[in-house]
């Protein structure tokens, strides 16, 4: 999972979202010299399948990733998926500049249709970058066909896939994704791993060759199918626990 690719010094506020471009170099260099394919949603449809393949995915889509990022990609002969909110389409990071952070531009309709031109995958990430588990289900729905098709509508091709805004599931997702038409769900923490609830790991700034090496191993996804569930669990044992032990303190007055 990444965001924005820029070595802007402005741009230093929004890590680990920014990753510098040498941080995005240690990435791809990594992941070529391992013999990593890049696939993308289309190609997993299509069966065509690697022994050593990686989603490479981009939330927002700012408008610099045409600067650095896909031109490297392109050299590479390398290919990501890209997720768009159908309602800001060459708008802004309101989210982040709500809450006091820089704003940085998103890509526009012609940037969109110019991404699937050159072989990149186009997803959506919603309409509004909202909490899809805060909303209900005709919120939602509203949401996921909204941007979908939008997007449809740029690109003339089908959106196969979509990621939650802050990786928050929309209620019965299970149910609502497939019936809005998408193939795929990306999360990224997320106790129960589904086609529609797809956990992603972050790749940021201080990620080294050893962690990249780790995060790519079996044992990291059997490592976050775990953690992903402690996750959720800490709170309510924590919260068991303190009962017991206030219980047992009064028990000893
Ligand atoms: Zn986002």
């Amino acid at each position: 999972m990444l965001h924005y690719v820029s070595d802007d010094e402005k741009l230093t506020e929004h890590e680990p979202w920014n990753i510098t471009t040498a941080a995005f170099d240690q990435l791809l260099n990594y992941l070529e010299a391992e013999g990593y394919h890049t696939v993308t949603f289309e190609d997993i449809e299509r069966g065509n399948r690697y022994e050593k393949e990686i989603i490479i995915t981009f939330d927002d889509c700012p408008k610099h990733l045409w600067d650095y990022a896909i031109p490297e990609l392109q050299k590479r002969n390398m290919k990501a998926v890209f997720y768009l909110l159908g309602g800001h389409i060459g708008g802004y990071n309101y989210w982040n500049t709500e809450s006091g952070l820089s704003r940085i531009d998103l890509m526009d309709a012609e940037q969109i249709a110019k991404l699937s031109e050159v072989g990149m995958e186009v997803g959506s990430h919603g309409y509004h970058h909202v909490m899809m588990e805060e909303l209900n289900v005709e919120e939602a729905t509203e949401q996921i066909t909204k941007s979908k098709e939008k997007l449809e509508g740029i690109i003339n091709k089908e959106i196969l896939s979509i990621v939650y805004p802050y990786g928050s599931l929309p209620p019965k997702y299970n149910m609502l994704v497939p019936q809005a038409g998408y193939k795929y769900g990306l999360s990224v923490y997320t106790p129960w791993e589904s086609k529609y609830a797809i956990r992603r790991w972050l790749y940021d700034n201080t990620d080294t060759l050893s962690t990249l090496k780790e995060k790519l191993s079996s044992n990291y996804g059997l490592y976050r199918s775990f953690a992903d569930k402690w996750r959720i669990w800490k709170p309510a044992l924590l919260r068991a626990m303190y009962k017991k032990y206030s219980k047992l303190k009064s028990a000893f007055k």
